[in-house]
């Protein structure tokens, strides 16, 4: 699975490393740490990724399932 996070969507919410940690780290500024990039998820951080990308209210995570 990867995780594409937009760069542009994400507004600092931060509610994607609040429900899905595992996954998703914020920078000092509580965005998404690796926003305008593309991430690999990593084996056993799947259910943290789709609850963290559901949690986002500007839907900045678009997940590919691999
Ligand atoms: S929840 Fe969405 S908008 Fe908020 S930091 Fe995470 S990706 Fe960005």
């Amino acid at each position: 699975m990867k995780a594409i996070i937009d760069g542009e969507l994400c507004s600092g919410h931060g509610r994607c490393e609040a429900m899905g940690a595992s996954a998703y780290t914020l920078d000092d500024n509580g965005y998404n740490a690796e926003r305008g990039k593309t991430i690999v998820i990593k084996p056993g951080n799947e259910d943290a990724a789709r609850m963290g990308a559901e949690a986002c209210p500007e839907r900045a995570i678009t997940l590919v399932e691999d």
